[in-house]
């Protein structure tokens, strides 16, 4: 007989404002690394650590992140959070995932170390731990403190925190946002899709 492996899901959650090379690097590198089936981006509608700053509309957000995704067989893009009304819980996003995959399905939640740093401040964080994995990656400046996951979560955080040491990219949507509003390059900072259509709609200026 022979074993049938669970589907192993990343989840790429951000505001994509606009995606960059360092989302798409740390994807891949977790991808890999975590032998993922597949990676699902999924852009935040109302994004509730964001609140107070200037969103460009999800419709662009969205266009970008699949023209940057759109060459790696392994990455899909999934419109759930900006499909849904009220602000972008992951706890209903990881939910959704699950139930559309399956029980047995194994999630894992891709993001930066600054975000790890940030989870104890996230809507229902416990039970999100208890349902799905998260992967922090390397970010420059965000260095992870262990101890306090431990302090803050306990014996969950040694379980569904894990780590990945990534080459350290200084990218961040904050800077690629400046550089285009200072008419500056922003050239192999996104890809040449991305950086064609910011142009095209005029969007940052
Ligand atoms: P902003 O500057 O607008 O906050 P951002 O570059 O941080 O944008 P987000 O959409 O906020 O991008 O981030 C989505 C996820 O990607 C988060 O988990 C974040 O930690 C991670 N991430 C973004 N940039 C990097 C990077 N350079 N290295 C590692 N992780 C990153
Ligand atoms: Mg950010």
């Amino acid at each position: 007989m022979t074993e049938t492996r669970q589907l192993r899901i990343g989840i790429m959650g951000g505001t994509f404002d606009p995606i960059h090379i360092a989302h798409l690097a740390i994807a891949e590198a977790v991808r890999e690394e975590f032998s993922l089936d597949l990676v699902l981006f999924i852009p935040a509608a109302n994004p509730p650590h964001k609140q107070g700053r200037k969103v460009e509309p999800a419709y662009h957000r969205l266009m970008m992140t699949q023209l940057a995704t759109s060459s790696n067989p392994f990455f899909h893009v999934s419109k759930q959070e900006l499909e849904r009304t009220g602000p972008s819980y992951s706890l209903l996003t990881v939910r959704e995932v699950q139930q559309r995959y399956g029980e047995a399905a194994e999630l894992y939640f891709i993001t930066g170390s600054d975000t790890i740093n940030e989870l104890h401040t996230w809507y229902h964080i416990e039970e999100l731990l208890r349902e799905c994995h998260f992967v922090g990656t390397t970010r420059p400046g965000a260095p992870v403190d262990e101890e306090a996951l431990v302090r803050q979560f306990g014996a969950l955080a040694r379980e569904k925190i894990h780590f990945l040491a990534v080459p350290e990219l200084e990218i961040s949507s904050t800077v690629v946002r400046a550089r285009v509003r200072a008419g500056k390059s922003i050239k192999y900072l996104v890809p040449p899709a991305v950086e064609a259509y910011i142009k095209k709609e005029g969007l940052y200026s």
